[in-house]
């Protein structure tokens, strides 16, 4: 009888170790990789050592918010030469090819925005937003100029 229990208790004990270690596996394998961590939510991210995400949620966010981003960036730019040119247009509009420097930064005009630039013969140097665009005349004038779109396309 006492030979059962012990063999009873044995197996229990055999069984409880073998538990034990399948815990410590599955423990393991689940241990965080060395400062691996999300690059959307920052939590510490299971599994291969290649992950980048602790799921396809945050992958799925991380590159929507880079797309979205990006578009953002994009639209900005845009936005800032398509005002260049409409500033360079309501001046040429008002028949002025002699602008101040100062007076088209007043109406929001950025110098550091342009579609293209091109060298003159002269060795000065044409910048265009689209089809307008403007010389240094002097140190506070700028020359505006206008192409012809439709000769451009054809070059
Ligand atoms: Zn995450």
């Amino acid at each position: 009888m006492l030979k059962l229990f012990v063999h009873i208790y044995l197996v229990f004990v055999n069984m409880k170790l073998k538990l034990l270690n399948y815990n410590k596996i599955v423990q393991l394998e689940n241990f965080p990789a060395m400062s691996k961590k999300c690059l959307r939510c920052k939590e510490p991210i299971f599994g291969r050592i290649d992950k980048r995400f602790c799921s396809d949620y945050c992958r799925n966010q991380y590159h929507n918010s880079l797309k979205s981003s990006e578009s953002m960036y994009f639209r900005r730019v845009n936005y800032i030469l398509r005002r260049n040119r409409r500033i360079l247009l309501e001046s040429f509009h008002e028949g002025q090819e002699l602008v101040c420097y100062q007076n088209l930064l007043n109406r929001g005009f950025d110098y550091t925005y342009i579609t293209n630039y091109h060298i003159n013969d002269n060795g000065s140097a044409s910048y265009y937003c689209y089809d307008i665009g403007y010389t240094y005349f002097s140190y506070q004038k700028i020359h505006l100029l206008k192409r012809d779109i439709e000769s451009n396309l054809m070059e």
